[in-house]
């Protein structure tokens, strides 16, 4: 405690595509990307192709496509509250898409030894050990540098470049998971806390994503006593049926234009609440590779708290659009107490806090 400088990390899709040297898409190329893949073919997603084509205007299957994803992602949701019954096979075409994209592209990443090295530097920085991280990304770029197998499948002994005194991966696992309901230490509820408390100690910190992820495995099923906890997977390609209900799993990955997955999944609440808890008591926001869009109101709502929080001194905005009016406007109209320092990437950023 007594901890001066507490510092949260926001990441947007601008800092995997950064650390990927422009392999992984922003969110208006991810068919574009998929289809250049050889994910994505005349003879496979037929029913998403007609649906985009139908609703869109454009031809998933060709390298000029250039849609929102997330538009895609919002419209399906919409369909499913209406109940109709089709638009569940587009949304599982949707999702499989993206899981085989991002784990083709991290394959490749691998493969081709291409990455620049702006996540390690980030997992290397000093302030990192100490500050909670949340991300908007689907992708598990982040959390295999993090660790992410080796919690997942302890017994796995593979080389990695892994720093085990980054404990955001594995507090994120052993709390705010399904694994945590089966260990010793969540056997018992714990005691209510005072409104205000922050986090009992400065190791505690966490990778929060909170727009879901490629490999999150939930249940779907009501009744069911593992209903809605997050099982992140080591192989998200594969199919899981709940080892409960035997129901299949389903992926969980929120459309950032809804709320009803937020509020209607309570382990994904709770992941807000923990970055609205985090945001809330520290004095700088390193915001890095997102570029809030105007409908992603929760987000927004997130960031207006951490607005009105009283200790904030400075927001840091990393992002290659730095000059560009309509990138920062919006933050300035969020942030109009406290100072703005802008880089236009990780490098300039981190070279500045070492002078
Ligand atoms: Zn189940």
């Amino acid at each position: 405690m007594g901890n001066t400088g507490k510092k949260v990390y926001i990441l947007g899709a601008g800092a995997t595509i950064a650390h990927s040297n422009n392999l992984f898409p922003d969110i208006s190329n991810i068919f574009k990307k998929a289809f250049e893949e050889k994910i994505t073919s005349i003879d496979k997603y037929r029913e998403l192709a007609g649906f985009v084509q139908e609703h869109f205007g454009e031809n998933i299957n060709t390298n000029c496509v250039s849609i929102n994803a997330e538009d895609v992602y919002t419209a399906i949701e919409i369909g499913l509250e209406f109940g109709i019954e089709q638009y569940i096979i587009l949304k599982s075409q949707f999702i499989e898409i993206l899981i085989n994209l991002f784990s083709k592209l991290q394959e490749e990443m691998k493969r081709n030894n291409s990455e620049k090295s702006c996540y390690k530097k980030f997992l290397a920085s000093q302030g990192i050990r100490e500050n909670t991280v949340i991300t908007f990304n689907w992708d598990i770029v982040l959390d295999d540098l993090l660790g992410r197998n080796l919690y997942i499948e302890p017994e796995t002994k593979e080389e990695q470049c892994f720093d085990d005194n980054l404990g955001h991966y594995k507090n994120f696992y052993y709390t705010l998971t399904g694994h945590a309901v089966g260990t010793y230490e969540h056997i018992s509820v714990g005691q209510p806390k005072l409104k205000g408390t922050p986090f009992a100690s400065p190791k505690d910190v966490y990778l929060l994503k909170l727009h879901g992820s490629i490999d999150w495995k939930v249940c779907n099923n009501k009744g069911c006593r593992a209903y809605g906890l997050i099982f992140p997977m080591r192989e998200p390609q594969e199919k899981f049926i709940c080892s409960e209900c035997l129901e299949d799993l389903n992926t969980l990955i929120v459309p950032p234009t809804l709320n009803k997955p937020v509020l209607q999944n309570p382990f994904i609440r709770r992941l807000w609440n923990f970055a609205l808890n985090a945001i809330s008591s520290a004095d700088s926001l390193i915001i890095w590779g997102y570029s809030l869009p105007p409908t992603d109101f929760y987000a927004q709502w997130l960031l207006r708290k951490g607005a009105k929080n009283k200790n904030l001194k400075k927001i840091i905005l990393i992002n290659p659009d730095i000059d560009k009016e309509e990138f920062i406007q919006c933050f300035k109209t969020l942030f109009t107490e406290v100072q703005i320092l802008k880089y236009s990437t990780y490098e300039d950023f981190a070279e500045n806090q070492q002078a």
